[in-house]
């Protein structure tokens, strides 16, 4: 049997050796989720709630151990480790609280036409989802579907990134420990290839994170077996910088946007788009942050790639005009990167268009916040955006205009501590939601229920249909819609 190693990217060391799932195994995953899939959707609503809380008492209380685990695969340090698993972990008990009333049974009007009959909405599990997680946020980001479509009443097949399948393994034995009865939650582990083998299994919904170019392999997959599939992809966030915002904050919370896990974070900032009259005070105090930042706050880039990629990002940007202001290509010393502040990027640079996913920022001068939205959302990605402002109100007022999926005002990453919201993006940044009661229904299929309360008045629905009847219909149609 072939095996994948887990390496530490700070120190090479091996920290454990997992078995890869070839396609056989895979398929008898997804055959005996089906199975599990069957109990779980079977079980009352509250039975699958104490489950889920059970689970999830198993995470909190493992938490240091798991967040030891996270801290060991990715390199990110321990605090920002644990606050990942919190994270995930919030959004797991709001999943299993609500479960139950997003997707109960309701009574809805059946309207006028159809007024004999009754009508009810329910939300029923789609059976078997397949979740294929990144690395980045190896509990956070997955666990954002794991639990919801757990919660929903599915059965999961998760493979984990191949660069954090110790993380998977974890939780899936804490489920395993948790909720011994069928396997509702398994692991496969392996690269690319265990992961198409995934999709290949044909279960009922795939729920993809990663990047957009995986994410077309995957959905062109999917298309062979009409496997529905909801994407998490990428992003080029943007923070705008109004005149009047305190830049301080604004400062500290590109650093943080910007810098955090190593860059590498889907939401995280990438470009800051600054008022003109503010911009030379912002440079300098993010400059000054930026300054001092040692890569022990955020730790080294996970992936051998990653250096590779700022390296090319921030070669294009000096190339094309761009100014160093903090660092530059002489940052990137594998495999840790330090803080790299570019300023007056041209937009078409790759520094500015592609998902860099490394401690850069580009910082960039805007006549008005006009231009701040225009450039914005001249991207082909669409994730998240924040916006610094003392007027709260106009702040609004922009973020409607902008086009992601979520939107911070005075905060970054403000929407990851609150699992009633929906997350997902738009364009290369994906499709679908999970999080919240939108996420809850990601992973449902919605079944429309009626039953005749009472012969009806007039009877259209016949084939010996009474013309006195269509002529009182057509009436009544004319009266109600053609005035
Ligand atoms: P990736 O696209 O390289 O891999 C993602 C997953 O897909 C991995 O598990 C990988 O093994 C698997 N995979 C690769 N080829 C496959 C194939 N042909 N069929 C099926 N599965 C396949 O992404 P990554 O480098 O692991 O993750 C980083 C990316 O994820 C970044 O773009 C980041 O922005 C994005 N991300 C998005 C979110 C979000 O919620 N929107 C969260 C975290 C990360």
């Amino acid at each position: 049997m072939a095996t994948l190693r887990s390496l530490n990217p700070a120190t090479a060391e091996v920290l454990g050796e997992y078995e890869i799932a070839d396609a056989k195994t895979v398929e008898e995953a997804v055959a005996e989720a089906r199975i599990a899939a069957g109990w779980w959707a079977g079980l009352p609503a509250d039975a699958r709630r104490d489950r889920l809380l059970k689970w999830k008492r198993a995470i909190a209380a493992g938490s240091d151990e798991l967040a030891t685990l996270i801290h060991d695969e990715t390199g990110k340090p321990f605090g920002d480790a644990l606050l990942e698993v919190m994270l995930a972990v919030e959004h797991l008990d709001w999943a299993a609280h609500n479960a139950g009333k997003v997707l109960r049974r309701r009574r809805v009007s059946s309207g006028t036409l159809a007024a004999d009959q009754a009508a009810a909405l329910e939300y029923r599990p789609l059976g078997v989802i397949g979740v294929i997680g990144p690395w980045n946020y190896p509990v956070y980001t997955p666990l954002g579907s794991v639990s919801y479509a757990l919660a929903a009443g599915n059965a999961v097949v998760f493979k984990p990134s191949e660069h954090t399948p110790g993380v998977g393994v974890w939780l899936a034995q804490a489920w395993a420990t948790a909720v011994p009865e069928h396997p509702v939650l398994q692991v496969v582990v392996g690269d690319g290839t265990t992961g198409a083998a995934l999709v290949d299994a044909a279960p009922d919904k795939i729920a993809f994170t990663g990047s957009a170019a995986t994410a077309r392999l995957v959905m062109a997959a999917c298309a062979r077996t009409l496997t529905p599939i909801v994407v998490e992809g990428g992003g080029k966030d943007a923070m705008i910088v109004a005149a009047d915002a305190d830049l301080d904050v604004a400062a500290r919370a590109a650093a943080f946007g910007g810098f955090g896990n190593a860059g590498q974070t889907c939401a995280g900032v990438e470009r800051v788009y600054v008022e003109r009259p503010v911009y030379q005070d912002f440079l300098q105090r993010l400059a000054a942050l930026a300054g001092n930042v040692k890569t022990d706050a955020y730790g080294p880039m996970t992936t051998p790639e990653q250096p590779e990629i700022v390296r090319a990002h921030v070669t294009d940007a000096l190339a094309a005009g761009g100014r160093a202001v903090v660092g530059g290509v002489e940052s990137i010393r594998e495999p840790y990167v330090t803080p790299v502040l570019l300023a007056e990027v041209p937009e078409e640079s790759a520094a500015v268009t592609e998902e860099t996913f490394g401690p850069t920022l580009v910082v960039n001068p805007v006549a008005d916040l006009a231009e701040a939205v225009r450039l914005t959302n001249a991207s082909k990605y669409g994730l998240a955006a924040s916006i610094f402002s003392a007027d709260t109100k106009r702040a609004a007022a922009l973020a409607r205009q902008i086009r992601t999926g979520a939107v911070s005002i005075n905060s970054v990453l403000g929407f990851a501590g609150v699992p009633s919201l929906p997350f997902g993006g738009v364009g290369d940044s994906g499709f679908g939601r999970i999080h919240g009661a939108d996420g809850l229904r990601e992973f449902s299929r919605s079944q429309a229920v009626t039953w005749r309360r009472f012969a009806p008045l007039i009877d259209l629905m016949r084939l010996d249909r009474d013309p006195v009847a269509l002529e009182r219909a057509r009436k009544l149609f004319r009266f109600r819609h053609a005035r």
